[in-house]
């Protein structure tokens, strides 16, 4: 107790401990993290069942690796250069003192699985997708959290532009799908081979060299490890330095142009729209030639909705057979904002059917077996098992916004019956107690009724 606190009668100390309290809870989630509430994931069961069915469509299998992995797998394939493993990286040693790392992308665990699972013995190549959740210690802004969400697929054991132009078109099928493509502009450009992009990065220390004091720290950072990087900076200063960098075409091989070119005229014969932006790199260090972003039209890099690109070195770098590879992560936490400043409203199944509304103990043993059987058929039920009033319980039914309330009280556990309200017109029915079920089917229509039917294929 303070000293404040002290001068206070104990029932003022409670008062605004209370008040305190109410502002406040004492346990909140961590900086950055947040929880995913119900009317949010409408949006990511939405997003969900579009990914999926793009996926599928596409011939692509779902593959769940685990959260955490050892840290030499992200430090390998991500680079020790980059900005995740430089700073972003949730690292902890385990009780035998083995260093962990909760992943922050999605590719590294992939590759890692696709080799220790001989996955070069499948048809080739490999198409694998995921949707789930990553960490980063980033500084938490909108858009920006430490967990975070990614729907993103790689395709493993074949190279060829056509497989590029493909990738590129799928994640914009599902854009498309999500209600959000018009909104977003197709950022595309060929970051070469290792050769040329030694040759790039000598290139940009030249130009940034003597202009070191428009530079943030990570930037200077940057500039001695990895001065590609300084292009994907988000400081302002930075940004307006790098308009008059020289961009990665002057320096890319005879090979990676033609690659290049043929990437664009695959997007071409599929009618899919880009920009082409020379200075495009992205965050990771492994990828090589094609990279591309989707980009909000009106913030640009700041909010990059998703984006991939081809890593050819990589199964050969956490020790595989040298394979090529692409792959696309898209950001499912500002897919969702992005949706919501378009507007875009997601169809959800949740509405409930009916509410069953009972009084007494005989009353409720009528309605526990009736609420299931109701259920099991396929009416999505809600049944008001507290005490309360019938009055209460309308009122409640009237707040969930079903179309059909049940009431059992004392009269019709007597006479075996059961009365149907139809809560848009306030008319009511009474039925015998075994035609309830019937009758409701019969009201609600069989279409609409949500069957869970274990013989489908999942
Ligand atoms: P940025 O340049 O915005 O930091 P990034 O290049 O680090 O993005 P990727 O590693 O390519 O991002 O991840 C793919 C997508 O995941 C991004 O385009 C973005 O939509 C999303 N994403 C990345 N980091 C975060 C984060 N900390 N919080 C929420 N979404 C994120
Ligand atoms: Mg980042």
């Amino acid at each position: 107790m303070s000293e404040q606190d002290v001068k206070k009668t104990s029932e003022e100390v409670l008062i605004s401990a209370n008040e305190e309290n109410e502002k406040k809870p004492p346990f909140q989630t961590p900086k950055g993290v947040h929880d995913i509430l119900p009317e949010n994931h409408d949006y990511h069961t939405y997003i969900k069942k579009v990914v999926r069915h793009r996926s599928r469509q596409a011939g692509f299998k779902r593959i769940s690796t685990p959260i955490f992995e050892f840290t030499e797998v992200f430090k390998r394939t991500v680079g020790e250069a980059s900005d995740i493993v430089n700073k972003e990286m949730y690292t902890f040693l385990d009780r035998k003192g083995r260093s962990l790392t909760l992943r922050p992308e999605g590719t590294a665990g992939v590759v890692r699985a696709y080799i220790q699972n001989n996955m070069k013995d499948l048809p080739q190549p490999v198409e694998l997708y995921y949707y789930s959740p990553f960490f980063r210690y980033e500084k938490p802004q909108a858009g920006r959290y430490r967990q975070f969400w990614q729907f993103g697929f790689e395709i493993i054991g074949e190279k060829d532009p056509a497989l590029d132009a493909q990738s590129i078109l799928i994640s914009k099928k599902i854009y498309e799908d999500l209600g959000i493509m018009d909104s977003l502009d197709l950022q595309l450009n060929n970051i070469g081979d290792v050769e040329s992009r030694i040759k790039y990065a000598e290139a940009l220390k030249d130009y940034y060299y003597g202009k070191e004091r428009y530079l943030s720290e990570d930037d200077l950072m940057r500039l001695e490890k990895n001065p590609i990087r300084i292009l994907d900076s988000k400081n302002e200063d930075t940004m307006i330095l790098n308009q008059s960098a020289p961009g990665f075409e002057e320096f890319l091989s005879k090979e990676s142009i033609e690659y290049h070119n043929e990437v664009k005229e695959y997007l071409d014969v599929l009618g899919v729209k880009y920009t082409e932006n020379t200075k495009l790199v992205r965050g990771l260090d492994y990828y090589t030639q094609t990279v591309y972003e989707f980009w909000d039209k009106k913030r640009g890099s700041q909010n990059s909705v998703g984006g991939g690109g081809r890593y050819d070195g990589m199964i050969e770098l956490m020790g595989g057979e040298p394979t090529p590879a692409t792959g696309f992560a898209m950001g499912v936490e500002r897919v969702i904002a992005q949706m919501k400043r378009m507007k875009v409203k997601v169809p959800k199944k949740d509405n409930l059917h009916v509410f069953v509304a009972q009084l007494g103990k005989e009353a409720k043993k009528k309605c526990l077996p009736l609420i299931n059987e109701l259920r099991d058929k396929g009416i999505k039920t809600m049944g008001a098992l507290g005490k309360g009033a019938i009055k209460h319980q309308l009122k409640l039914a009237d707040k969930f916004n079903v179309p059909y309330t049940i009431l059992i009280g004392l009269t019709e556990v007597r006479e075996n019956t059961a009365i149907i309200r139809d809560m848009r017109v306030g008319s009511q029915t009474t039925v015998a107690f075994d035609k309830v079920v019937d009758e409701i089917v019969k009201r609600i229509g069989e279409d609409k009724l949500d069957f869970y039917d274990p013989s489908q294929p999942i």
